[in-house]
């Protein structure tokens, strides 16, 4: 979250059209659900209705849109054509998932795609596409449960916004209240970006950043496996594990201590039990967990369980290392692998 005098410096840019701040900060209008560049030509918004981010990406996870008169997602006196009209057919249906035969319906090639959104914006035609459509899923939750449990009541079949965007990716809503089980989902911001985290009344059953990859997938697993709906909402574990990641990232906790509920296979859940072993502020290497799982030759089924873990920070995947010193993969990606490394060996 950005600092209050840096949303004052910030806003000012935007009244003054300053370019100076061209791709250091993007407005979020909340009024009109659009995102601006600093010397966007549009009447300007008062400042409770504008919220500030350092990426387009982030605008997009929270569930803005770019404008059409400043085109955020455009360089500066350069829109390129085939981006404009890749961002266009995403506006058209935001929650599609792109395939490359869909490139190849509007003849856009899919590798030129990738790289002109790559080289323009730091992301991938893709991940753009995903963080839109995550952003419209996600807008749900940041609002609350107030809504949804409005439209339960009223039955889901009426609500078409909550059908449209939220349940593609947690999936169907209940039909009838009671008649599955029902976890919560709710979002965390955090220093690293926006988190989601799906719990019950008793355990948290999945912490991850929003624009993890695979993350739809990972939550359709979760809900195929626990037989379950997901709707927007608050838990115990939910407040409980908002707290203590607070207090991690301000350096004051080594250990956390919500409960968790393990979903996986029992091998999984070894691994996973192994990882928190690692104490705060070391690493290791793949071969060496292998190794004190009693698997060293199953290097390849450790690093995939790492992968697979479902509570990014809590069980410390981070914390696990090629055996030359890379930093290895993470799904939260190498950017954020590398600041909790780093933030941890400062120690607490
Ligand atoms: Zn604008």
């Amino acid at each position: 979250m950005i600092k209050a005098e840096i949303q004052q410096e910030y806003y000012q840019a935007l009244i003054n059209k300053n370019p100076a701040y061209e791709g250091i900060f993007y407005v979020g209008v909340k009024t009109t659900g659009v995102f601006c560049r600093p010397t966007c030509p549009a009447r300007k918004p008062k400042f409770e209705n504008c919220e500030f981010f350092e990426t387009a990406q982030q605008a997009l996870l929270a569930s803005f849109r770019p404008c059409q008169r400043c085109r955020p997602l455009s360089h500066p006196n350069h829109v390129s054509e085939l981006v404009r009209r890749l961002v266009e057919a995403v506006e058209e249906n935001p929650s599609r998932r792109w395939k490359d035969k869909d490139f190849q319906e509007l003849s856009v090639d899919a590798s030129t795609a990738r790289r002109q959104f790559k080289k323009r914006f730091g992301m991938t035609f893709v991940g753009y596409a995903r963080a839109r459509r995550m952003g419209l899923a996600m807008k749900q939750i940041r609002k609350g449960d107030a809504v949804i449990e409005a439209q339960l009541e009223a039955g889901y079949e009426s609500s078409s916004g909550f059908r449209d965007a939220f349940s593609r990716i947690m999936g169907a809503a209940p039909t009838l209240l009671g008649e599955k089980s029902i976890l919560k989902a709710s979002w965390i911001d955090t220093k690293l970006g926006p988190m989601i985290a799906i719990a019950d009344e008793a355990a948290l059953y999945l912490l991850e950043f929003v624009d993890r990859r695979g993350l739809e997938r990972e939550v359709e697993c979760l809900r195929q496996k626990t037989k379950s709906a997901i709707i927007p909402g608050i838990t115990p574990p939910i407040h409980s594990i908002e707290k203590e990641l607070h207090a991690y990232f301000e350096g004051q906790l080594k250990e956390f201590k919500t409960s968790l509920f393990f979903w996986s296979s029992p091998f999984q859940k070894r691994v996973w039990e192994e990882l928190q072993k690692i104490p705060f502020g070391e690493t290791r290497s793949y071969a060496q967990l292998a190794t004190t799982i009693g698997k060293p030759s199953a290097f390849r089924a450790v690093a995939n369980a790492n992968g697979a873990n479902p509570f990014a920070i809590i069980i410390p995947c981070h914390r696990v290392i090629n055996t030359n010193g890379d930093l290895g993969g993470y799904g939260g990606g190498i950017a954020r692998k590398k600041w909790l490394i780093n933030h941890e060996k400062k120690g607490v």
